[in-house]
């Protein structure tokens, strides 16, 4: 299945969440038959995320959205298996701090980007900034509201530099965030994830829905596509975005750049005395069997 036709906003398209079936599996119906599949697209993404990295020409922005206990933090570790942190790495955004709050909302953001060669993962980003400020009236409308054509100006910026930009929407039904929380309870390693806010924040549900889709219709453009992952099924969610990402890999046009040295010449100055061994081996090898 293409993944990427199947879970894109096209831009301009009105999105209800409400419509889009949360622990939906495609042809899939269980974590075993996926397997296979899954392992696939880890070496698949192993081999491009090498091949980008040496290639050093483009980069790859990965935005996580999602409401808590969505599994954004499920989607990095899966992604790190088949991605070598060299030339990987993960920003989080949490409330901004005294130094980012006197700064345009974009300030923090923009530092992370990532350079040639190099895979960004955002866990939360530029995002929060039409969402929870919005659903907490963290600033006035009129602030927030100009925000989606600034994001799109500035995704075109890294976009005409060269950067791919893919962002993932997890999508889970209030019943399964309800079902994580009580996981985190009842695991002693867990607990310490749980906070007060989690719970306060889950009765804004509504607000944060509506926040999302307005999010998702004005900003998924062609060079920056937003995607809602059905993400009730752990398993199928990780899936989903390592085909995504892989597939959008494979279309960067990835090169293992050309040699910077004469081949040939490196091996005649450094190499020649291993040559020098390997013939005369085979001398004695030839003079040996007759
Ligand atoms: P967590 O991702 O659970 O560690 O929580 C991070 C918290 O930081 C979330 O509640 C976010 O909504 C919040 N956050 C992230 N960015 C912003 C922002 N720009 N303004 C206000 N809160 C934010
Ligand atoms: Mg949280």
């Amino acid at each position: 299945m293409d993944f990427r036709k199947k879970f894109v906003v096209a831009p301009g398209e009105k999105v209800r969440l409400a419509k889009i079936d949360p622990a939906y599996t495609g042809d899939y119906d269980s974590h075993e038959k996926a397997a296979p599949e899954l392992g696939k697209q880890v070496e698949r993404m192993d081999r491009l995320q090498y091949l980008l990295y040496a290639d050093a020409g483009q980069s790859l922005l990965i935005v996580l959205q999602g409401l808590d206990a969505g599994g954004k933090d499920g989607v990095i570790r899966h992604l790190f298996t088949g991605m070598n942190p060299q030339g990987t790495f993960v920003s989080c955004f949490k409330e901004p701090s005294k130094i980012e709050i006197a700064h345009d909302f974009l300030w923090r953001i923009h530092a992370c980007a990532p350079g040639k060669g190099e895979v960004a993962i955002f866990n939360r980003s530029h995002y929060e900034d039409v969402l929870v400020v919005r659903v907490h009236k963290l600033v006035q409308r009129a602030v927030w509201s100009k925000r989606y054509e600034l994001i799109n100006d500035f995704e075109r910026t890294l976009a005409e530099n060269g950067t791919r930009i893919l962002k993932f929407y997890l999508h889970i039904s209030p019943e399964e965030q309800l079902a994580r929380f009580k996981q985190r309870l009842d695991d002693p390693a867990r607990r310490w994830k749980i906070s007060e806010s989690d719970y306060s924040e889950r009765e804004l549900w509504p607000q944060y829905v509506e926040a999302y889709e307005e999010a998702l219709e004005e900003t998924s453009t062609k060079r920056a596509p937003w995607f809602v992952i059905p993400a009730n099924h752990k398993w199928f969610r990780d899936l989903a975005i390592s085909t995504i990402v892989a597939d959008a890999m494979d279309d960067m046009g990835l090169e293992l750049p050309a040699p910077r040295v004469d081949l040939a010449d490196i091996r005649n100055k450094f190499h020649a005395a291993e040559r020098e061994e390997k013939k005369s081996e085979k001398k004695a090898r030839r003079a040996k069997s007759g």
